[in-house]
């Protein structure tokens, strides 16, 4: 083992050019180039929002973190059911890059959350 962090490989289909620009951006850099770059995807509208919740999901909270976003939601499984809603369940939402080049969002389930009444 040694200290130095390796460095990530960057997802498959990045044109090598790309790669060796962003190498190169300091970290303030490399933010505004993140920002952009979902701009960029907003402005082409092939993005949908980072949290959606399915139709009938109670978004209790949302939580930014560095690299994952907290929501803890409350599910709704069919209006029979007695003991809707379900939960609170706590996710874990992270950003994972397809190879055709969408992020889709990807839901951990963490476990439930206590519910706490105020
Ligand atoms: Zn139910």
């Amino acid at each position: 083992m040694n200290d130095d962090p390796i460095a990530p490989t960057p997802p498959e289909g990045l044109p090598e050019q790309l790669v060796s620009d962003l190498n190169e951006l300091s970290p303030e850099e490399l933010r505004k180039t993140i920002i952009h770059a979902q701009e960029l995807l907003n402005f082409q509208d092939e993005v949908p929002s980072a949290i959606e919740p399915q139709s009938g999901d109670d978004i209790i909270q949302v939580t930014e973190h560095d690299s994952y976003t907290e929501v803890i939601k409350q599910v709704y499984c069919n209006e029979t059911c007695d003991d809707c809603p379900h939960g609170p369940y706590l996710y874990h939402v992270t950003q994972e890059p397809h190879p055709d080049g969408t992020t889709k969002a990807y839901w951990r389930f963490i476990g439930n959350v206590p519910l706490d009444d105020e």
